[in-house]
């Protein structure tokens, strides 16, 4: 470790011209059937970065005929060996690895976060992920049964089809890796909508999977709005799986959709309200963002986070994604003081006309107000007190969401019982944001349907099919 310490840190690269902007189709670059293009923008300064081409329903059906004549049965991606698959996925890991500093880069640009969060989180989790599903692609496979009478059954599990990926902007590569891995792993096609603030490392990417050799058609990439792009991708009669991380609002639409269309089969990561239990055993502070905190009197939450240039390596907290979102935090932040919670720290924007806002914490916060109920997905930590265990299990599980949760203790024993009693996909027990492509990721309640990475992800991107066989004895 003391070499890795005096490693310089990486450094982002210079970005003068974008270089991939275009809708990305069978391996080719087009431009959008409808000839609009739309701006993406750098939140650290509100400079236009680039146009990027505006797919629209036109697009999304060329895309999703390529995804489809791509993974008919006969074709070279459906021929191919499970481990030529790997292969693949682990080429691609590796052009990842060589552009990392490249991707970082844009994502920053993109997005606003800083730039060694992108380097060494988004990054790392995304390489990692592809790496992991490569090892995947030739060990899924069926079982044989033991059914009754004289019959012999097996199962093969067999790809879904076509897959649409509906992403957000908070991790646009990582969310993008965390369903076209499985997804390819399991030899389906992929047709991916990055969201309209960031699409640019998708775009990246998909250079990338032209020069790993990828069959054309296998990944298409179309940046473009949500209620058009991404409503097509939904509605497709010939998409067959569409995994959507986003809001609970959209998760609806989205599970509407496929009601309607073709009943294509749908995951959902969406929004949460995560609460972290620190019992007042504990010695260690929280990193991360959890929306609700329970502490037990006489713990205090401390953090040093320096507010700047993401691109600067000293900087931890960046800019919002955009005005709208911006505005929705601090009206949240607004409502928090003039509903009485206490502000321990920040609850102001940073330089005017910025996006930047102070990581702010309120204490004394009440079930019943709306930095209490709704989801702020920004730097915004409420503190509630409590006494009993009990009653902190019951207030964390007091929530229409169920994603998330953290247990700070220094009794593991405690810790295990409170992690039986809480009603999310995750518990994290003296961490916080700790994902790994091996776990399980996904909601209780209306924070989805369905788990992202690990094993359990397979399933959700492949059919089983049942073989039985009538044997004309018994031996
Ligand atoms: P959003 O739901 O508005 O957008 C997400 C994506 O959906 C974007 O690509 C957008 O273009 C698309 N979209 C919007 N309307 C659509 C429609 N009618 N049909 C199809 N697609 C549509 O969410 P956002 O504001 O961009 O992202 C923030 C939300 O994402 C938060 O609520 C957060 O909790 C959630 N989120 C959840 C997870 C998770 O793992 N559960 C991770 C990241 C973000």
């Amino acid at each position: 470790t003391k070499g890795i310490a005096a490693l310089p840190l990486p450094q982002p690269v210079k970005v003068q011209e974008v270089r991939h902007t275009k809708i990305f189709i069978d391996n080719e670059w087009h431009t959008s059937s409808s000839g609009r293009t739309f701006p993406t923008f750098n939140p650290a300064t509100g400079h236009k970065i680039c146009d990027v081409e505006e797919a629209d329903k036109e697009d999304v059906d060329r895309a999703v005929k390529a995804a489809k004549a791509a993974e008919q049965r006969g074709s070279p991606w459906r021929r191919m060996d499970a481990s030529s698959r790997g292969r693949l996925l682990h080429k691609l890991a590796d052009l990842m690895e060589r552009d990392r500093l490249l991707l970082a880069t844009l994502e920053t640009l993109d997005t606003g976060k800083p730039f060694l969060q992108s380097f060494f989180i988004d990054l790392d989790g995304s390489i990692k992920t592809l790496r992991y599903y490569a090892g995947w692609a030739d060990k899924i496979h069926g079982r044989s049964l033991p059914v009754d009478e004289s019959f012999m059954c097996f199962t093969k599990h067999e790809p879904v089809g076509v897959c649409g990926a509906i992403i957000p902007w908070n991790f646009p590569l990582l969310m993008f890796m965390w369903k076209m891995a499985p997804a390819l792993s399991c030899g389906n096609t992929v047709v991916i909508k990055p969201a309209e603030q960031t699409p640019l490392t998708a775009l990246h990417v998909g250079a990338l999977i032209k020069e790993a050799g990828f069959p054309p058609g296998v990944v298409n990439i179309l940046p473009g709005f949500g209620p058009t792009a991404g409503a097509a991708i939904a509605s497709h009669m010939d998409v067959d799986k569409v995994a959507f991380t986003g809001s609970t609002e959209v998760g609806q639409l989205i599970k509407e959709a496929s009601a309607k269309s073709n009943l294509k089969r749908v995951t959902l990561e969406l929004g949460g309200k995560n609460p972290c239990i620190v019992f007042a055993d504990c010695d260690s502070g929280c990193g991360g963002d959890p929306e609700r905190s329970f502490l037990q009197p006489g713990v205090e939450n401390v953090k040093k986070i320096v507010i700047g240039d993401p691109m600067d390596p000293q900087t931890s907290h960046g800019p919002q994604i955009s005005q709208q979102h911006f505005d929705k935090i601090m009206d949240l932040i607004e409502s928090g003081k003039e509903e009485g919670a206490r502000l321990e720290y920040g609850g102001a924007a940073v330089g005017e006309n910025r996006l930047f806002i102070q990581p702010t914490i309120f204490s004394g916060v009440k079930d019943q107000m709306r930095i209490a109920k709704e989801e702020i997905f920004g730097p915004v930590q409420c503190i509630f007190s409590f006494k009993r265990q009990q009653e902190a299990i019951e207030r964390a599980n007091r929530s229409q969401y169920g994603l998330v949760s953290a247990i700070f203790t220094r009794s593991m024993d405690r810790a295990l019982s409170v992690s039986a009693a809480l009603e999310t996909g995750t518990v994290w027990i003296n961490c916080y944001n700790a994902l790994h492509a091996q776990t399980p990721f996904g909601g209780y309640k209306m924070s989805g349907n369905g788990r992202e990475l690990g094993e359990y992800a397979l399933a959700e991107y492949s059919e089983v099919k049942a073989v039985t066989i009538k044997l004309s004895e018994t031996l």
